[in-house]
């Protein structure tokens, strides 16, 4: 944590705005259109040299569906993207109403014209490195790229690192890893492979007695075809995989968790959710992300080896892409005004100063060796709500944090990460910022009930 007053005195200050959002991905570049709509003068500040986070850099899509009778739980500035999406023909919508089928390349591109169009300034290829305190307030961050080392001042701060950097940073305590003991769920490293011959690979997956082949989404040339295999549950592709680890092509630990599925505006292309890393698996630990960088790349190798050979239409398979950031579920998670649990996940609770809805189900990834997952699911036509406490951090003023690190447990988590509530998150944290300068009182002081209601008038499912 850096002092604020010998930062004013001694150091290049490269910016000074309203509102400054560290990290451009699912839920602060999300935030920066939500601020900047307000006339707020923002800054998004991220390390690559693109917006999305986990969905680009992470190639993580679809994202998973969060409607009741076809109605999205969640509209605002999700359901912008996502219609964006719909009409330059980059996603598809699912038979229940999902239309976030979304291929990552071209979301870079939306998401980047939606915040400039808004007015928000993007600085690229910049880390976060420290917050800049003043007592319990937060007046900026230090932050590094090529130009060196500077100061950016802040009025309001909105983590949206994904691992509460900012927050960690600025003395707010947080939580990692489940409660007994302290192990996160695993990474992954997810790639693409194209040059696949659609059609024999269709029949090849429909030949195994279980129609593949599951739905044309509407607004999309590209079918979805979704597999999986996780050892023991009765995929059909269990012996196509217990032949390639006989025949030395897989390993065992490969067939713990394999999908695999196409994505809209990729034609030929196949998109994995895998390999998963087990082990090791602190997101916030730079030796742990080479560490899965490295043993990813490796069983990355040995899927497309079984693919080419295992799989009728893939055998001219090559990567095309493999995800330059590691897919990591779950790390920091503040301590907040309020902590969500699963009892009001599962209990489909409601609250006043509710900023987003989810019935997504608590879904947890093993850690240990042998995979699998747990899924607890809400009861059927049943929601929950997350309240703007959870994003609130105790301690720090003037900070927000959103996405996937906000204030819940480790079962909670497991639910509230899903993309559609991370937006939900940002778009909340954006306009909270707003409110709260135009009040001149300290993010947390912000009414929740009456951020709901401004939610509301932008459209929120609310
Ligand atoms: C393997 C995997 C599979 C998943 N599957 C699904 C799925 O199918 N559907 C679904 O809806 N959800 C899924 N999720 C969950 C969901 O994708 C994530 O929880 C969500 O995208 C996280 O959003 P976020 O905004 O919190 O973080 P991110 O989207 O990761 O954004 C964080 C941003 O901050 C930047 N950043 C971080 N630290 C710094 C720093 N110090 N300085 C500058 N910039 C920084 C990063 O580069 C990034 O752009 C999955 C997650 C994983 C890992």
């Amino acid at each position: 944590m850096l002092d604020y007053k010998v930062v004013v005195d001694s150091w290049k200050i490269s910016a000074e705005v309203d509102v400054l959002v560290i990290g451009g991905g699912t839920a602060g570049s999300v935030a920066a259109i939500s601020a900047a709509r307000e006339k707020k003068k923002t800054l998004v500040v991220e390390e690559f040299g693109f917006l999305g986070g986990t969905q680009t850099a992470g190639l993580v899509t679809p994202m998973m569906p969060n409607q009741i009778d076809k109605v999205p739980l969640n509209r605002g500035i999700d359901w912008e993207i996502n219609s964006r999406m719909m009409e330059v023909g980059e996603s598809g919508q699912w038979p229940d109403g999902n239309m976030g089928w979304f291929n990552p390349e071209m979301l870079k591109v939306v998401l980047e014209q939606l915040v400039t169009d808004t007015g928000a300034d993007i600085l690229y290829y910049t880390m976060f490195e420290d917050s800049i305190m003043d007592g319990n307030t937060i007046r900026g961050v230090s932050i590094l790229n090529k130009g060196g080392r500077a100061a950016i001042i802040a009025k309001r701060v909105i983590d949206a690192t994904g691992d509460a950097d900012v927050a960690a940073r600025a003395g707010v305590p947080f939580f990692s890893g489940d409660e007994a003991t302290g192990t996160n769920q695993p990474f992954s490293v997810r790639f693409s492979a194209g040059g696949i011959d659609m059609p024999r690979f269709i029949s090849f997956l429909n030949s195994l007695g279980r129609s593949e082949v599951t739905q044309h989404p509407k607004g999309s040339n590209t079918p979805l075809i979704h597999t999986a295999m996780v050892w023991g549950r009765d995929f059909p592709l269990e012996p196509v995989f217990r032949q390639a680890v006989k025949d030395g092509v897989l390993l065992e630990t490969d067939g713990n968790y394999f999908q695999a599925f196409t994505v809209a505006g990729r034609s030929g292309e196949v998109f994995f959710n895998c390999p998963r890393i087990t082990l090791q698996v602190d997101g916030t630990n730079p030796f742990h992300l080479t560490r899965a960088q490295i043993l990813g790349r490796r069983a990355i190798l040995r899927y497309l080896a079984f693919c080419r050979k295992y799989l009728p239409g893939c055998e001219n398979a090559s990567i095309t892409s493999i995800a330059p950031m590691v897919g990591v579920r779950e790390s920091r998670r503040i301590q907040g005004e309020y902590l969500l649990t699963a009892e009001d996940i599962l209990g489909a609770r409601k609250f006043p100063d509710a900023i987003a809805r989810s019935n997504y189900p608590i879904d947890i990834h093993s850690s240990d060796e042998k995979g699998g997952m747990q899924l607890h699911h809400l009861p059927t036509g049943a929601y929950y709500e997350i309240p703007y406490r959870c994003i609130v951090p105790k301690v720090v003023d003037n900070l927000l944090v959103a996405g996937r690190c906000i204030s819940a447990t480790f079962e909670a988590q497991a639910s509230v990460r899903i993309q559609t509530n991370c937006r939900a998150m940002g778009e909340a944290a954006g306009l909270a910022s707003s409110i709260s300068l135009d009040r001149s009182a300290p993010s947390r002081g912000v009414s929740g009930a009456e951020l709901r209601s401004a939610l509301r008038q932008r459209n929120a499912s609310l």
